[in-house]
């Protein structure tokens, strides 16, 4: 039983440092990143450059580390070594990110980040907004135009349709749920997040949804469903089914940027709405 557990989480451990070369690989990056480095290299150009107003939707695969508790807490790194921790949960979170005990301390660790080259052209990071201790997540892609110069999530045209998802089909407050972003800094012109740059944030959305705890993420877009789900599954097969992130319970659907271009499938959105009301128990 044991051993089965020890080669299960080897597994684990396998597939995720594969998954995460993978990643790094695909946007250039020749060798692993070391804790404690303030910057990335610029290794990559978009190839995705979209209009600014375009909203960012892609099927690129995106890698997953999830949080695993309870966990040990580990050794401190030595300056510049490579974090790796016991739980494969744990892998390529630095040990303080591992160690924060809540949503400030984990702002806190972020810092002014120079992480990705995403900071470049940043205004804000946004971090995400809402009760720290939602029942229910919200997890869009990344920051847009306003949302950068606001420094919070789901505030330009695709967050107002977002908030009426909320407060007029769920009759929930957006006080009342937490929103956050797969990326916390905004691509310039609203391109796709490439890997490296999601690579480089996840672990933040990793430990806000570790520390929130929620019952239930609705992955808004491709990449939040994607990148939770470690699936290469095109959003359109992904949604309006129940999935399962660390034994929480996800739904996908579409983005509020994407019904904004394509209004006859709110209808969708809804359904996969009715369905996580009904789970809450709202219905
Ligand atoms: N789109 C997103 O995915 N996130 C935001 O915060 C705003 C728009």
């Amino acid at each position: 039983m044991e051993s089965d557990s020890a080669r299960g989480l080897l597994l684990q451990i396998t597939e995720s440092v594969r998954w995460y070369v993978e990643s790094l690989q695909e946007g250039g990056v020749t060798e692993l990143p070391r804790a404690a480095t303030p910057s990335q290299e610029e290794t990559e150009k978009s190839e995705q450059g979209k209009a600014s107003s375009a909203p960012r939707f892609s099927d690129s695969p995106i890698p997953r580390f999830s949080p695993s508790s309870p966990r040990p807490q580990p050794p401190a790194a030595p300056s510049g070594a490579l974090t790796i921790a016991t739980q494969a949960g744990d892998l390529f979170l630095s040990p303080t990110v591992q160690t924060v005990q809540t949503l400030e301390e984990l702002r806190a660790e972020i810092g002014d980040c120079r992480r990705c080259k995403l900071c470049q052209g940043r205004t804000k990071i946004v971090f995400g907004v809402g009760n720290p201790r939602a029942e229910l997540v919200f997890v869009g892609e990344g920051p847009g135009r306003d949302e950068d110069l606001k420094g919070e999530p789901f505030v330009g045209r695709a967050g107002q349709l977002l908030t009426e998802i909320i407060t007029k089909g769920m009759k929930m407050r957006r006080e009342d749920v937490y929103i956050a972003n797969v990326v916390k800094c905004r691509p310039p012109e609203n391109r796709n997040p490439e890997s490296d740059e999601i690579a480089a944030c996840e672990p933040f959305l990793v430990k806000q949804l570790d520390l929130i705890k929620p019952r239930i993420i609705v992955a808004l877009g491709t990449f939040a469903a994607q990148t939770l789900l470690k699936s290469k599954t095109p959003i359109s097969r992904l949604r309006g089914v129940w999935h399962t992130y660390q034994g929480i319970k996800l739904m996908p659907t579409l983005h509020p940027a994407y019904l904004l271009r394509n209004p006859n499938d709110k209808r969708l959105v809804w359904q996969d709405i009715q369905a996580v009301l009904r789970e809450m128990g709202r219905l």
